[in-house]
């Protein structure tokens, strides 16, 4: 099953109408769909892994002025770090180096800092029409560059071609919702208790926003930060993980291109100074805010890093999803979604599901329909036009993934397929995996897996369940699936989470409002309530 080698056909290119690409989106927008949409891929061109060099990518792009290794600072790309120093950018898929950033420091950071600085005092005058109209060019050059930023993504991360589409597309949709919702940031006139004097609430931007990105999203995680921010009239110094840095400078060159004034949007690339730059961003006094999605203990880091200058802090992290199929199920229909909720991006999402909870009267079926599906998977390189599930995206992760199979089949779980690891792989894969007879004793019932493993636990009646599920200190996201109307309520409303996916697994969106509970995260993200994260209410009291 697991086909790492890459082909090294080549495809002609041609292409495509904005208008026809706005329509296909417009009918695909539905971003976890997006393993469906491998036809939709214009041309894929596929690497030999010895072509993979940074010359070659470029050169395969439509248009190879779209990425430049470098950070981006007051306006201008900088390809030097002050310390001379780069870091390498690899390609999961073979293990290949494809690129080389430069490794900057505090000095860089501060420089974006205060060029964002400068630029906020402009930036939150202009006029939210103005700022609207900005976004929704970058916005239109995102889809007019889809399939490069989608081969991009699938370089440096090694998710499918037609996943990454799919997140090009969900990432785009940030810059389209925050360029209406700009236009909508009304305060609150309120009716005085006094007849001397009026008040009212407005809303202001907090001012320069320090933005730390992971590698799962290399794009849409970027997008949804900075969409809210400068719509709100917030400036930003971001920095992207340090595996997938290629999108975010080919989104900051569509930003540039959109007309993003001079210093608004500042990128710092680091690999060696992260915890120092991540440090200087949440004490510096020039900043206002720090966005981070990524793991529960870096975002708690920052959280205590923010404290002595009293910063506004949105956190995504981590999560400990549960999927639950109760006994009146419709059962194909979970299975399909389990498919979606565990596996997508090889299993690296956040709001992937970590335990699947069936009740014991379908267990055994569920398990079995499970693994017909899961067997049928194409593992590869993510450039292959029939691969549907890619790579991991560092050695780690596959060495994470392996101690948590080995755990559970050591604490008594039986192995439904997958397990078994080729020993003639380049590049990070591990195969998927389904195991049943799960228990609590191992590490997956407590520990964030972000693999490509499903682990079956049962369960016999309701409140069993939900005090399984909620038994965790995360609480990002939820599934169930029953037909019973008033169960779904209950459930819906006991499962301490953020999210809930009633008899679905798809729930992102960017008009709904993304987030966690409990150690899952602080804020929301996306939909109106994502410009919260970015504002502040002023009191105004006038007499009269
Ligand atoms: P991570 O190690 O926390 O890294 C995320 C980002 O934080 C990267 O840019 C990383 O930079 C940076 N970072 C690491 N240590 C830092 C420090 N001490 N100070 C400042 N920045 C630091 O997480 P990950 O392994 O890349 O991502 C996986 C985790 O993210 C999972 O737990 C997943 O659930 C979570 N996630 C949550 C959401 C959500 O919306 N809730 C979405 C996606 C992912 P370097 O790359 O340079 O190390």
């Amino acid at each position: 099953m697991l086909r790492p080698g890459l082909l090294t056909k080549r495809l002609s290119t041609s292409t495509t109408s904005l208008a026809a690409r706005r329509t296909s989106q417009a009918a695909l927008s539905n971003f976890p769909r997006a393993s469906l949409l491998l036809s939709s891929i214009q041309n894929p061109r596929f690497l030999s892994s010895a072509a993979n060099s940074f010359a070659n990518i470029k050169s395969q792009l439509n248009d190879p002025t779209l990425i430049t290794t470098a950070g981006f600072i007051d306006n201008e790309f900088i390809t030097t770090s002050n310390s001379g120093k780069h870091f390498p950018v690899y390609d999961p898929a073979n293990g290949t180096e494809i690129a080389r950033f430069p490794d900057m420091g505090i000095e860089e950071t501060d420089r974006a800092i205060q060029a964002a600085k400068q630029a906020f005092s402009s930036w939150s005058k202009t006029t939210a029409k103005e700022r609207s109209t900005i976004l929704r060019n970058w916005y239109n050059l995102i889809i007019e560059n889809e399939q490069d930023l989608a081969k991009i993504i699938t370089w440096e991360n090694g998710k499918p071609l037609a996943d990454a589409l799919g997140e090009v597309r969900y990432g785009a949709s940030f810059f389209e919702w925050f360029a209406e919702e700009a236009k909508r940031l009304y305060g609150e006139v309120i009716p005085s208790p006094n007849r001397q004097q009026r008040m009212l609430a407005i809303r202001q931007p907090i001012g320069v926003v320090g933005i730390i990105t992971p590698w799962n999203f290399p794009n849409a995680m970027i997008t949804r930060k900075l969409g809210a921010a400068l719509a709100v009239g917030c400036t930003v110094v971001a920095k992207p993980a340090s595996e997938t840095p290629l999108s975010a400078v080919a989104l900051y060159e569509l930003g540039r291109r959109a007309g993003v004034p001079k210093g608004v949007i500042g990128l710092v690339t680091t690999h060696h100074n992260t915890k120092a730059i991540g440090k200087h961003i949440c004490e510096s006094q020039d900043v206002s805010g720090i966005s981070f999605t990524g793991s529960t203990a870096v975002g708690k880091l920052l959280l205590k890093q923010s404290a002595d200058t009293v910063k506004k802090v949105s956190l995504e992290l981590g999560g400990n999803a549960a999927f639950i199929v109760f006994e009146d199920a419709d059962i194909d229909k979970a299975v399909d979604a389990a498919v979606l909720a565990k596996f997508r991006s090889s299993g690296q999402t956040c709001i992937c599901v970590n335990r699947f909870y069936v009740h014991s009267s379908i267990k055994d079926v569920f398990g079995e329909r499970l693994r017909e599906k899961v067997e049928k998977f194409r593992v590869g390189s993510g450039m292959e036009a029939n691969t549907t599930h890619g790579p991991l995206i560092n050695k780690a992760s596959v060495e994470k993934v392996r101690s948590h199979v080995h755990d559970a089949l050591n604490h008594g779980a039986k192995l439904l397929t997958g397990g078994k690891e080729s020993e003639n792989t380049h590049g990070y894969f591990y195969p998927p995996t389904v195991l049943t007879d799960m228990n609590n004793n191992m590490r997956i019932a407590t520990e964030e897996t972000f693999g490509p493993v499903a682990g079956i636990f049962s369960f016999e009646t309701e409140d069993e369940v939900l005090e399984l599920a909620n038994n965790t200190r995360f609480g990002l996201s939820g599934y169930f699936f029953s037909k019973d109307v008033s169960r779904c309520w209950r459930v819906a409303e006991n499962l301490q989470v953020g999210m809930v996916g009633v008899n679905t697994g798809a729930i992102s969106s960017e008009v709904a409002p993304f987030g966690g509970v409990k150690e899952s995260g602080i804020g929301r993200e996306g939909a109106r309530q994502g410009l919260d994260e970015y504002t502040q209410y002023k009191y105004i009291n006038m007499a009269i």
